[in-house]
């Protein structure tokens, strides 16, 4: 068949979210790609060149009906050159039905003559709409909506997390706790939307300026906490600097087209074998205060 030549476009094919397979017009499968092998479970080797009336599929609709030998859209778009859409059950290799809606497309050789069909199909249990759901709503509950960025209950959770490596393990971690010098001001000047966008543009900054191993998060309004894993007092300072100078060298444009000046505080700590969440947060948090009273914009280690 002429598309099965083209290995770019098959390659392709085979990336695709919706199953697809490819029949010729006796209806043997010669191209199964990735998304089919997941919603049927049958992998490529195991159908192709079998039919698919072969006992795999045995698509059936809503009443029930084999529609294998007498009603399979397949065999009527090869018959009439239509495209045609359906919902049916497919036959998974576990046994199982699966709900897919299916659209098929007649295939048509250099001289115009039908020489096969594809049928692509998506899942449409409710199952799968139910897993969607759930991780948007675990994406909800950990991170905040606004910046993105993982939220108080997160961090929470890797806190306690690291600290437990801490009393297990020969490993330290560092903390900073940062906080946005004067926002009430920058909230009161130029509204609460531009202190909105602040809070955004600081994160990404944040967020794509430490390592995979890092964790930047959102603890609250304008206060962000950083960890770091594999840093010792030096390189934890260095890092928490190197952000803080980030953070005042972005651009912050207000709808007017005025660049706003726009700087953190920080106070940074590495963990200890006897800290737990609280000792941790309150020796951070001091520190930031230091930061502050001291005249702002700097980070403050201890
Ligand atoms: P300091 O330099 O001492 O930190 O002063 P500050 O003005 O930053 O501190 P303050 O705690 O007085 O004000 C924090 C402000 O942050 C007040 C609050 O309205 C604002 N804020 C908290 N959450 C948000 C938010 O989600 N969006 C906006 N736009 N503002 C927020
Ligand atoms: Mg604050
Ligand atoms: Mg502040």
């Amino acid at each position: 068949m002429n598309i099965l030549q083209d290995k770019s476009l098959l390659t392709l094919l085979n990336r695709i979210n919706d199953g697809l397979y490819i029949v010729d017009r006796n209806r043997t499968i010669l191209f199964w790609n990735h998304q089919a092998e997941l919603i049927t479970g049958y992998e490529a080797a195991e159908v192709l060149h079998s039919h698919c009336y072969d006992n795999i599929l045995m698509h059936v609709d809503q009443e029930g009906r084999l529609l294998c030998h007498g009603g399979c859209p397949l065999h009527a778009s090869i018959s009439d050159g239509q495209e045609r859409s359906a919902v049916v059950y497919l036959h998974h290799k576990e046994g199982h039905r699966v709900p897919v809606a299916v659209t098929v497309i007649p295939l048509y050789d250099k001289k115009g003559r039908i020489e096969g069909a594809a049928e692509f199909f998506t899942d449409k249990s409710q199952r799968q709409h139910l897993e969607e759901e759930i991780s948007f709503l675990k994406s909800q509950v950990l991170y905040d909506t606004l910046t993105a960025l993982p939220n108080r209950r997160f961090l929470d959770t890797a806190i306690s997390n690291l600290l437990n490596e801490t009393r297990h393990y020969q490993m330290t971690f560092g903390l900073v706790f940062f906080d946005i010098d004067d926002f009430k001001h920058i909230n009161d000047t130029y509204s609460h939307l531009f202190g909105d966008k602040v809070l955004k543009i600081l994160s990404a900054t944040l967020n794509k300026n430490i390592r995979s191993s890092d964790i930047a998060g959102r603890w609250g309004g304008e206060e962000f906490l950083i960890l770091l894993k594999y840093v010792n007092a030096d390189s934890l300072m260095e890092k928490a600097e190197k952000l803080r100078m980030l953070v005042s060298r972005s651009r912050y444009k207000t709808s007017e087209g005025e660049y706003v000046k726009v700087t953190i505080s920080g106070g940074a700590t590495l963990a200890r074998r006897d800290d737990d969440s609280t000792t941790l947060l309150k020796r951070a948090d001091t520190l930031l205060y230091q930061s502050k009273s001291s005249g702002k914009n700097k980070v403050t280690l201890g």
